[in-house]
């Protein structure tokens, strides 16, 4: 019999039942158990654990738990200092490609209107969504506690909100993303990097038929998605994108 005493950090307590939050919970169990195999038995996903400490020192997901250990769980995104100890992951989880599970639409739209690379297809299964994350190096995000616990899912975090226009509020937070915002740069539809189409250039003449004559009456900026080969211009749909894109910068903490 393992008698430990273990303590997780900052949201990592979301994932606990109430009466386990914020404070050491005393845990015995039968048998050798790795320490990912007993943090995710508690319902907390490995990816959303950024260092582990036992009795003071670090160690990796391998380590087998032993008798009377003391344990501290930190999440991903926790400021701390941590000189002198090592995370999880041999790079640091500060990758800023993204790929979003099937229900995260508006989130993936939302994303892309501020410049963020966003893999994001309707119809996707978990296996694919994980592969994806792992072969890509994009960081999963998903509202699926059981995708992050997929064995080779490394990079991923659980949005908790389930409303959209919070959810990127959320995002950009939690990775503290705000200096790399960077609004109408991507197609919304595709995630292709938007080019200047300057008015007069022969790419423009080529193209120009595609823009509502009333359009080209006003407009002298635009802008093609060389991946789709969609044409952005100002315009009332633009307004709403710019007031969308503003609405989400005030709700930013500084
Ligand atoms: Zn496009």
């Amino acid at each position: 019999m393992y008698s430990i005493t273990i303590r997780y950090y900052e949201e990592l307590n979301d994932f606990l039942s109430p009466d386990k939050r914020k404070k050491d919970i005393s845990f015995s169990f039968r048998g050798q158990r790795s320490i990912k195999d007993l943090i995710e038995s508690m319902g907390v996903p490995h990816v959303e654990v950024d260092m582990i400490l036992v009795n003071g020192l670090s160690v990796d997901f391998n380590y087998i738990v032993a008798d009377r250990d003391r344990i501290s769980v930190y999440p991903v995104f926790e400021s701390m200092d941590i000189s002198g100890v090592s995370g999880l992951r041999p790079s640091p989880l500060r990758n800023t490609k993204f790929v979003l599970d099937v229900h995260l639409r508006k989130l993936a739209r939302n994303m892309r209107l501020l410049g963020f690379d966003v893999d994001y297809e309707d119809s996707r299964d978990d296996e694919l969504l994980a592969d994806i994350s792992e072969k890509d190096n994009r960081i999963l995000l998903t509202c699926d506690r059981q995708l992050l616990m997929r064995k080779i899912v490394s990079r991923g975090i659980i949005i908790r909100s389930r409303n959209p226009d919070l959810q990127i509020i959320e995002v950009i937070e939690r990775l503290q993303l705000k200096s790399l915002i960077s609004p109408f740069t991507r197609c919304i539809q595709c995630n292709g990097l938007l080019k200047a189409l300057p008015a007069g250039s022969a790419e423009f003449e080529s193209l120009k038929y595609r823009i509502p004559a009333g359009v080209l009456e006003w407009c002298t900026e635009y802008n093609l998605c060389p991946s789709c080969g969609r044409i952005y211009w100002s315009g009332s749909h633009y307004d709403k994108l710019k007031e969308r894109v503003e609405r989400i910068m005030s709700r930013i903490l500084q």
